[in-house]
């Protein structure tokens, strides 16, 4: 009986969300015909289940944001006082709240340097837009307006509102409707120099140094990067890079935004991700991790010199969205951060790194078509050839990494696939409360559903 109405309501639900439900990322044709392939209805730990009660592995913390896993019952706890108390208010014309002064406090205890300052937004996409617009600003301020340019790393992902898609370097979320805004520029991801006046080198166009050299300094207005690119395929710099590019800002006085909305709040075992290489940026951005995805929040830390240049005038900063500085957002997040700190979150992260690569590994030595393994903290990602030694990708017809992939989630293991020009990139990204047995029951699923790919290859 109980068998019935389970699924009469998977059933259903599967019906409305063909009929009203727009899916993001998703291609509408596939989901008007098919319906979603899970419908996710709890969740514990690493663990989530859907309608019908089958449970899954939570391989990627969900859109790499659910950092302290699901279920967090003091986090819902801290949501529900809030709300009782005093769920909204505004933070506009100088208005303010406990839990938004306190996180702010502490988010500027937590960034390097003299970052101190925290400017609040509802996700990732508002907060990079608001990095580049006070960027803007602050130059604005100086008396430089012709400082509008911002340069960014092509394959980065950064977000979708204008400025944030503008500066995302993975071509599709531009073609979509050619949304690019104009004074947005992309340099070859890691490439930061070439040879001065060495102007007829290949690479020398899409340097960051050639394209400052080549746009005037004078019209930048900053650069923005992941410490470790997340959507375009989970690469870690090349030792040096960051401090590097640090230097190139400070030589060419162009300010240095990094996008932590992945790598913040200990997904890499670090605070930040500039913090594995011990730079300060003029500007990070964060979301996800904040709050572990409980709520929506995101925002901009600031190093001090940002903030002063505004307190040169009277003006009003015209910025702000409704809900900068929610007192429900901030309280999940204060809770969230000093769980992080009080379950030494961190150290789990370094630990359950060195297990991360061992398994990693092991799907090298056993599995031809693996390559290219790589994790820091909590966040890797394994790719997949027809010939590694050649390096010979498979045929874009195959899907190789989706195939993997969605072996993996028959075998109830939840991943991500990324596709960039014929490479085959499978993400793994689990929550920072994993342990080791979980961190080795989600890579046996792996080596099975890589068993299964290679054995169904023949007929590709
Ligand atoms: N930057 C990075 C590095 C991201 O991974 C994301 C989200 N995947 C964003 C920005 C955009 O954040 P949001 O989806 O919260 O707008």
């Amino acid at each position: 009986m109980k068998d019935i109405s389970l699924k009469s309501n998977v059933h259903e639900l599967t019906e409305l969300d063909k009929k009203h439900f727009l899916h993001p990322l998703t291609p509408p044709k596939m989901q008007y015909e098919q319906g979603p392939p899970i419908i996710v209805s709890e969740g514990k730990g690493v663990y989530v289940k859907n309608e019908s009660g089958d449970t899954y592995i939570d391989g990627m913390s969900m859109l790499w944001n659910v950092n302290l896993g699901h279920g967090q019952e003091e986090l819902a706890e801290a949501a529900k006082e809030q709300m009782k108390k005093m769920a909204f208010s505004s933070s506009f014309n100088g208005y303010s709240n406990e839990p938004a002064i306190r996180l702010s406090e502490k988010i500027a205890s937590l960034a390097p340097g003299d970052m101190n300052v925290v400017f609040f937004t509802s996700g990732g996409s508002e907060a990079n837009d608001t990095a580049f617009k006070l960027a803007r600003y602050y130059w604005k301020l100086k008396g430089q307006q012709d400082r509008g340019k911002v340069i960014s790393l092509s394959r980065s992902y950064h977000g979708v509102a204008q400025g944030s898609t503008s500066a995302t370097g993975i071509p599709e979320f531009n073609s979509i409707v050619g949304s690019q805004a104009p004074d947005y520029l992309h340099a070859e991801p890691h490439l930061l120099d070439c040879e001065r006046g060495d102007r007829d080198n290949e690479h020398y166009h899409k340097s960051v140094r050639g394209i400052i050299e080549q746009e005037g300094a004078e019209n930048i207005a900053a650069i923005i990067l992941e410490p470790v690119m997340g959507a375009g395929g989970v690469f870690t710099p090349p030792e040096g890079y960051l401090q590097a590019l640090r230097d190139l800002c400070d030589e060419k006085d162009i300010l240095m935004i990094t996008d932590e909305i992945i790598c913040g709040f200990g997904r890499t075992g670090e605070n930040f991700g500039v913090d594995n290489w011990n730079v300060t940026p003029d500007m990070l951005t964060f979301a996800k991790g904040s709050t572990s995805g409980y709520i929506p929040l995101g925002g901009v830390v600031m190093r001090e010199k940002i903030r002063d240049e505004m307190l040169q005038s009277e003006d009003v900063l015209f910025h702000g969205f409704t809900y900068s500085g929610h007192p429900t957002s901030c309280a999940v997040a204060l809770k969230n951060l000093e769980i992080l700190e009080r379950d030494n979150i961190k150290d789990n992260v370094k630990n359950m790194e060195q297990v991360f690569k061992t398994e990693l590994q092991k799907l090298e030595d056993k599995h031809q078509h693996v390559t290219k393994t790589r994790a820091i903290g909590l966040l890797g990602a394994f790719e997949l050839y027809k010939d590694r030694n050649k390096e010979e990708p498979f045929d874009p017809e195959v899907g190789a990494a989706f195939k993997v992939v969605d072996e993996c989630f028959k075998r109830n293991l939840i991943l991500r696939f990324i596709d960039w020009k014929g490479s085959n990139i499978v993400a793994i990204a689990p929550p920072l409360i994993v342990n080791k047995q979980e961190m080795e029951d989600i890579f046996k699923i792996i080596d099975e559903a890589l068993t299964a790919f290679e054995n169904a290859f023949d007929s590709f």
